[in-house]
């Protein structure tokens, strides 16, 4: 392994201080953005359309660079790293889930899932057999052979969290999982990630809807680029 599998235990697996971005153009999506995230947490980030919460899941997810302030992923200063080391920082640490699922077209479930492996070095065989067992842990063991098209919306949706964490990432990013989906499958991909959590995997959930937000055992509200609020639920 390299040195980015170098963490160091016990850290704070997201350590954002001071995080602004201003985008091309002027607009100001983050105005300075502190959030600690620790290993095994179930965290939603919630906030109007428009307040920042993608951005904040491109600093978290290191898609995209701040224009201030620092982030921290998994024990990694992300301002210190080229882009190559940022691929591999991801490739081995997070998984992304997004609202429109990005599975490719005409391409096998199986496939799909394999694919998120393509970055960490494994063969095609491996990537297959564990893209299997991805899709059993998600329920959809019986449609590996199925394309895109031939999936329901929840369905769709469950492969897209198996190509996340067949990488066994410490850390899954959920970007307004459930916007596209109706309530009965929206709900199962978030039963879906509960039980990824509850077997250690660190979680954070965008999302507008306070509904998906109050299920959280921790909240954190986002307005105008800025984080509002932190609350502890009761669950
Ligand atoms: P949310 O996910 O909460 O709806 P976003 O993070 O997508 O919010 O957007 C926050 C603000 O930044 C919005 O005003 C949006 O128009 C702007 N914005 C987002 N992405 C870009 C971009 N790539 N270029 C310019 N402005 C952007
Ligand atoms: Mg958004």
């Amino acid at each position: 392994m390299n040195s980015l599998g170098m963490d160091v235990p016990g850290e704070n697996i997201v350590e954002l201080a001071g995080v602004t971005k201003v985008y091309a153009g002027g607009v100001a999506a983050l105005k300075g953005v502190d959030l600690m995230i620790a290993p095994g947490e179930m965290v939603a980030i919630v906030g109007p359309s428009g307040s920042g919460k993608s951005t904040l899941l491109h600093m978290i997810g290191t898609l995209d660079r701040p224009t201030e302030g620092s982030v921290r992923v998994a024990g990694h200063e992300v301002g210190g790293l080229g882009d190559r080391e940022l691929s591999a920082l991801r490739a081995r640490h997070i998984g992304f889930v997004f609202q429109q699922f990005h599975l490719a077209a005409g391409v096998s479930a199986l496939d799909n899932v394999a694919d998120g492996l393509l970055y960490g070095g494994v063969g095609l065989k491996e990537r297959r057999e564990r893209a299997r067992d991805a899709l059993e842990r998600v329920g959809l063991g019986n449609r590996s052979g199925h394309r895109p098209h031939q999936l329901s919306g929840g369905e769709q949706q469950r492969v897209a969290v198996a190509r996340a964490v067949v990488g066994e990432p410490d850390l899954l990013l959920a970007d307004e999982p459930t916007g596209n989906l109706d309530s009965v499958a929206g709900a199962e991909v978030l039963a879906l990630l509960d039980e990824l959590n509850r077997a250690g995997t660190t979680v954070a959930i965008i999302t507008h809807d306070l509904d998906v937000a109050d299920r959280a055992p921790r909240r954190v509200r986002v307005r105008d680029g800025l984080i509002e609020r932190a609350e502890v639920g009761t669950r």
